[in-house]
C-alpha cells in the first residue's frame, strides 16, 4: 500500500487519515485505474465485440479491488487510517448506463469475458443523464435526470474519433474507455461513444427536452420516451450512432491486425444484444462497399461475423422501424436494407419472413436472423418457445442457427462482493475453488444435515437483514423489522412481471389480518422497480403499491403484522443490499413471458428460496434444486400460449365467478384506498384488470395465494428452511456467467 500512500500524498499533500472520503475515493480511483492499465488487456487475433444499448455495470471501485485481488489489503489500509471502505464507496456515483436485466447481463458478461481471458470488448453509448432517477412524490413516480459523470470518473477519454453520417449532417464522435477487470486476470475495455456537444442544460421539467436537437441531445438519455415520433426517431439516431462507430472501430482494428477485410470473420465476431444494434449489419455492408467489396460478398462476410441474441417474445420489444424513418435519418442504409430484403424475398417469399413487410416496416430481428450466423435465446424454455412458436418460421429454414445460452451472473459481484460473510463462510467449508469454478459450490450439499452449518447460514441471513434494515431506513425513512420474513420483488415494473399479482396477495393478507387472522410472524414485503416514463399502467401499479404502503403503515390493526416498503430508484447498488437479506424471492411472471430472469439467480445464490412460475430460468432452477426447495404455482407456458392463441382469457369472468377475487380487486378502489391514493390512477388500473388484464393476473391469483401461504408456514420450520437455503446455494453454480460465456465461446465465438 506504499504506492497508494504516496499517491494520496502527491494528490492532496496530506496523508490518508486527514483526507475527506471524497479525496480518498479519488485517490483510490486513480490508483485502481493505474493498476488495471498496468496489468494490460487481453489481446488476440480474433475478438468478441459485445454491442449493447445498455451496460448496467454498477459501482466499480469495490468490484475492481476484488478482481485485482487487493480488496482486503485496501480495506485494512483504510481502517488503519480511520476510514471505512463502505463509507468511501458511498461517494461513488453508480453509472446510469442501463435499464434492467439485459443491461446487467451485458455487465456480467464483460466481467466473465475478462475473467476467462478472452479478447473482447463491450461497445455502447455514454449516456450523460442515464435512464432517469426515480423519485416518489404523492405516491407517484416522477423522473429526474440521473447525472453520474463527475470530473474524476472511471471514464478515460481516448483520441479515437469517427464521423457518423446522417441525412444533412455528420456527427463527430469521441470514444471513452472503462476498464473492466477480470478476476485475477487482465482487463478488457468497455468502449462508450459520445458526441462532443451534448448539452445537459437543455433538460427541463423532469426529463423533458427538445427531441429534435440531435447535435446536442444524442447521448443525453438511454431509451428516450418513444411515445411520439420525435422520440422514436431519436432512438434511431442513437442506434445508428452506436453501430456506425462500432463498425468503424471493428474494421480499423481488424485491418491493423492484418485483415484484408475479406477475412473479417477471422478477426471479429459481433454479438448483437437484442435488436437495438441491428443496423450494424447494413452499416458493415456499406463500409465494406466503400473499401471496394461488392454487395454480395459483403453480405456474406457479415453473415459470418454477426450473431444475434433474442431477449424477449414480447412483440412490442421486437423493433420494427418504418422505412421512412430510415430514409429521413440514415438514407445511405436504405438501398442496402432493400437489397437484403429482395435477396430474402427471392428465396423465401412468405410475408412472415420478410425484412420489409407490406406496411413498410423494417423488422430488425428478421434482418439479424437472415444475415447473422447464430440466434440464441437466453434460457432453455425461452429458446424452445422461439423455435416452436415465436420464430418458428425461421427455425424451419435455419434450424442450425438456433441455440440456447442460459443467462448467468458474475459471482464476484453477486456473492463475493455483496455478501462477504456468506462468501467467507463458504470458503471456510469448501475452499476458494468455487470463485473460479462455480461448480464446486456443489460441495456444500455434503453439509445438508450438518446442524452447525445450517445454524450458521441462518445467522448470516439474520445479519444481512440487519444491514438491509439500515439501507431501507436510509432509502425510504421506513423502519422494518429484521425479525420479520423478507419477501422481495425487485425488477423493472412491467405487467408481465406481475407486481400487481403480489399487490393482490398483500390486499388478501391485509383483509385477513383485519378479520383477525394474524400471521405466525410479521412479514415485510419489499419492492423496487422503475416504470418506463410513458408506460402509464406500470406507473399506476407503482401508485397502487405506494398507496397500499401508506394504508398498511397507518393501520394499527395491521401494521404490527405486515409492512410493505418500496425502495426508491431501484438500481444495482440497491440490489446488492437487498438480495443478501432476502428470504423469499418473488419470480412470478406470467409463464412464457420472462425470457430468463437473472434476479432469480442472484437470490438463489444468496440463499433465498424462489416462489415462482415455471417461466424463464425458474424452470432450470427448479430442475436443479428439486421440488422440495422451490415453490412453483400457476399455469404452464403451454397453457398460456394456448390462451393467447384462442383468445379465451376473460378476466371479468374470473372476477365475477369468484367472490374472494372480486373482494380483493374491488379493494383497489375501496373507500380506504381512495382516501389515500388518487382515484384516477387506482380506477385506471382497476379497469385495466377487469377489462383486459393482458398478462392474466387473475388466472393465477388463487394458486399464488395458496402456495405463498404454504411458504410462510414452511418458513417456521427453521431447520428445514435452512436446508432449502443450502441446496439453493449449492446448486447455483450452473448460473455463473463464466459458464454462460464458456458456452458462447465454444458454440458461437470460437476465440482461441
Ligand atoms: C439483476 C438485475 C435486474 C434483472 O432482474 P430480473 O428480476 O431478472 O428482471 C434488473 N435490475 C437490476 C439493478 C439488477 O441488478
Amino acid at each position: 500500500m506504499e504506492a497508494l500512500k504516496t499517491m494520496i500524498q502527491d494528490m492532496f499533500g496530506k496523508d490518508c487519515s486527514t483526507c475527506t472520503n471524497q479525496e480518498v475515493y479519488e485517490a483510490l480511483l486513480t490508483y485502481t485505474k493505474k493498476q488495471l492499465a498496468a496489468k494490460g488487456y487481453h489481446e488476440g487475433k480474433k475478438k468478441i465485440y459485445y454491442i449493447s444499448a445498455e451496460f448496467l455495470i454498477g459501482k466499480l471501485l469495490s468490484n475492481n479491488l476484488i478482481n485485482l485481488g487487493i480488496y482486503d489489503e485496501v480495506a485494512e489500509f483504510l481502517k488503519e487510517n480511520g476510514k471505512s471502505l463502505a463509507e468511501i464507496e458511498s461517494v461513488e456515483p453508480e453509472p446510469s448506463l442501463g435499464n434492467g436485466g439485459l443491461g446487467r447481463l451485458a455487465a456480467c458478461f464483460l466481467d466473465s469475458i475478462a475473467t476467462l481471458g478472452l479478447p473482447g470488448e463491450g461497445i455502447g453509448l455514454n449516456y450523460h443523464l442515464g435512464l432517469f432517477k426515480q423519485v416518489f412524490e404523492d405516491n407517484l413516480q416522477h423522473e429526474v435526470p440521473n447525472p453520474w459523470i463527475t470530473p474524476e470518473s472511471w471514464l478515460t477519454a481516448t483520441d479515437v474519433t469517427y464521423m457518423v453520417p446522417f441525412r444533412g449532417f455528420s456527427l463527430k464522435s469521441t470514444m471513452y474507455n472503462i476498464d473492466v477487470a477480470g478476476y485475477e486476470n487482465k482487463a478488457i475495455h468497455l468502449r462508450l461513444f459520445d458526441i462532443d456537444l451534448a448539452d445537459e442544460s437543455m433538460v427541463h421539467d423532469g426529463i423533458a427536452f427538445n427531441k429534435k436537437d440531435i447535435l446536442h441531445n444524442l447521448t443525453l438519455f438511454l431509451y428516450p420516451d418513444d411515445s411520439d415520433e420525435d422520440g422514436r426517431k431519436l432512438r434511431v439516431y442513437q442506434q445508428y450512432f452506436m453501430v456506425s462507430n462500432a463498425a468503424q472501430l471493428i474494421l480499423d482494428e481488424a485491418v491493423s491486425k492484418g485483415s484484408n477485410l475479406h477475412d473479417l470473420a477471422d478477426y471479429a465476431v459481433v454479438q448483437i444484444n437484442d435488436t437495438h444494434p441491428s443496423m450494424i449489419i447494413p452499416e458493415f455492408i456499406r463500409l465494406l462497399g466503400e473499401k471496394g467489396i461488392g454487395f454480395d460478398e459483403a453480405a456474406d462476410i457479415v453473415s459470418h461475423v454477426c450473431a444475434y441474441t433474442n431477449h424477449t417474445i414480447l412483440a412490442e420489444a421486437l423493433e420494427k422501424w418504418p422505412i421512412h424513418y430510415l430514409e429521413d435519418i440514415v438514407p445511405q442504409l436504405v438501398p442496402i436494407i432493400r437489397k437484403l430484403d429482395e435477396k430474402v424475398k427471392a428465396k423465401y417469399p412468405a410475408e412472415n419472413l420478410a425484412i420489409i413487410d407490406s406496411n413498410n416496416l423494417v423488422h430488425m430481428a428478421h434482418m439479424d436472423i437472415h444475415y447473422g450466423f447464430s440466434i440464441n435465446g437466453v434460457a432453455a424454455l425461452h429458446t424452445e418457445i422461439l423455435k416452436n412458436s415465436e420464430l418458428h418460421q425461421f427455425y424451419e429454414i435455419y434450424p442450425e442457427k438456433f441455440n440456447n445460452k442460459t443467462n448467468g451472473i458474475t459471482f464476484r459481484r453477486w456473492l463475493m462482493y455483496c455478501n462477504q460473510p456468506l462468501a467467507k463462510y463458504i470458503s471456510s467449508l469448501i475452499g476458494d475453488g468455487y470463485k473460479k469454478n462455480a461448480d464446486e459450490l456443489k460441495k456444500l450439499l455434503a453439509f445438508k444435515d450438518d446442524q452447525k452449518v445450517l445454524d450458521q447460514l441462518l445467522a448470516i441471513k439474520a445479519d444481512a437483514k440487519k444491514i438491509c434494515k439500515d439501507f431501507v431506513l436510509e432509502n425510504t425513512g421506513v423502519e422494518i423489522d429484521e425479525n420479520s420474513v423478507f419477501d422481495i420483488q425487485i425488477k423493472r415494473l412491467h405487467e408481465y412481471k406481475r407486481q400487481q399479482l403480489n399487490a393482490l396477495y398483500i390486499i388478501y393478507k391485509y383483509l385477513e389480518i383485519k378479520g383477525g387472522k394474524k400471521p405466525e410472524r410479521p412479514i415485510t414485503f419489499i419492492f423496487g422497480a422503475k416504470a418506463a416514463p410513458a408506460y402509464y399502467i406500470a406507473k399506476d401499479i407503482i401508485h397502487l403499491l405506494l398507496t397500499l404502503e401508506t394504508l398498511i403503515q397507518n393501520d394499527p390493526d395491521v401494521a404490527p403484522y405486515m409492512k410493505l416498503v418500496m425502495v426508491e430508484n431501484y438500481n444495482v447498488s440497491a440490489a446488492e443490499k437487498l438480495i443478501p437479506a432476502c428470504d423469499i424471492s418473488e419470480q412470478i411472471s406470467l409463464a412464457s413471458k420472462e425470457a430468463s430472469g437473472t434476479g432469480n439467480m442472484k437470490f438463489m445464490l444468496n440463499g433465498a428460496v424462489t416462489l415462482g412460475t415455471m417461466d424463464g430460468a425458474n424452470v432450470e432452477i427448479s430442475e436443479l434444486v428439486g421440488e422440495d426447495n422451490i415453490y412453483i404455482f400457476g399455469e404452464s407456458s403451454d397453457e398460456i400460449i394456448k390462451h393467447y392463441e384462442k383468445a379465451d382469457y376473460n378476466s371479468r369472468a374470473i372476477y365475477e365467478g369468484d367472490a374472494d377475487i372480486k373482494k380483493y380487486v374491488d379493494f383497489i378502489v375501496s373507500e380506504p384506498m381512495l382516501k389515500i391514493g388518487k382515484e384516477e390512477h387506482l380506477r385506471n388500473f382497476y379497469n385495466e384488470l377487469l377489462n383486459k388484464d393482458w398478462f392474466m393476473t387473475l388466472l393465477d391469483l388463487k394458486d399464488y395465494i395458496k402456495v405463498k401461504d404454504q411458504v410462510f408456514a414452511d418458513y417456521e420450520d427453521r431447520n428445514a428452511w435452512a436446508k432449502k437455503m443450502l441446496v439453493n446455494i449449492g446448486e447455483a453454480g450452473f448460473f455463473s456467467s463464466d459458464r454462460t460465456i464458456e458456452q458462447y465461446n465454444k458454440d458461437i465465438w470460437h476465440l482461441n
